[in-house]
């Protein structure tokens, strides 16, 4: 039986709710990693936090569990039915440059905010890869390229905008929600759904690096 919320949360949100059959939903539910993917119950691709919250109202009010992608390059285990929340069109940037500072939305990916943070000569500890969300690389500790000079990417964090899994959004700093905040900048994920946060940027004038490669069928030279 197909997810009997499906209408009513189509009315709720800006974005799309897709369930099985759709024509877009095999295409929405992939992502980076090609050798498994989500198959939700239903899939809401979210516009914005309010779509969120509504996607988690409906995992509450019908008992379902929520899984959230936004590129995919972390798929650990892929979601068998319940709710699917894809970020991917939550992609906004803001940066404050006096501040040093980047409001990064749920689905921005590292190149992106690497580009933007370029412009005004500062940039965010990142990732090795530019296709890689900065959301949930961040919630994972976030181990980057200037890691050795700038630390840890959670260490960056300012404030945390989530809704957690009673379907409350939640504006969390170390401040206003010290356990919480702790949790998230390292916790990877699973105290509720991010829908955005505030992090620091360095400033980088330029980076020398690159990779040694070698052939391995020439092992023995
Ligand atoms: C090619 C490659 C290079 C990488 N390089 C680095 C590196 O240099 N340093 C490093 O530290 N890590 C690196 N990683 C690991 C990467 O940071 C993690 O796999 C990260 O979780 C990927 O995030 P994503 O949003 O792109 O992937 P997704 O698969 O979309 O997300 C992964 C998981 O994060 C959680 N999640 C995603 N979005 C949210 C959200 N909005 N709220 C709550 N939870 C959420 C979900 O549990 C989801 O299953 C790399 C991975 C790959 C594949």
């Amino acid at each position: 039986m197909g997810f009997a919320g499906a209408e009513a949360l189509r009315e709720a949100v800006r974005g799309s709710v897709l369930v099985p059959g759709d024509p877009e939903y095999d295409q929405e539910c992939a992502g980076f990693q090609a050798g498994d993917r989500h198959r939700p119950d239903v899939l809401v691709v979210a516009d914005g936090p309010d779509d969120v919250r509504a996607a988690v109202d409906a995992a509450r009010r019908y008992r379902l569990p929520v899984a959230v992608q936004a590129t995919g390059h972390g798929l650990g285990e892929a979601a068998r039915g319940g709710v699917l929340v894809s970020t991917r069109r939550m992609a906004g940037i803001r940066i404050d440059a006096e501040a040093r500072t980047a409001w990064v939305e749920a689905g921005v990916r590292a190149g992106d905010l690497v580009a933007e943070a370029a412009r005004h000569g500062l940039a965010p500890v990142n990732g090795s890869a530019p296709g890689v969300g900065v959301v949930s690389y961040t919630l994972g500790g976030g181990v980057g390229l200037l890691g050795r000079r700038f630390g840890y990417a959670a260490d960056r964090v300012r404030r945390i905008d989530l809704v957690t899994g009673d379907g409350r959004p939640r504006r969390v700093t170390a401040d206003s929600d010290p356990e919480l905040f702790w949790g998230l900048r390292g916790g990877g994920g699973g105290l509720g759904v991010v829908t955005g946060m505030e992090i620091g940027l360095v400033p980088v004038a330029g980076i020398y690096g690159g990779q040694l490669v070698f052939d391995g069928a020439r092992h023995a030279d």
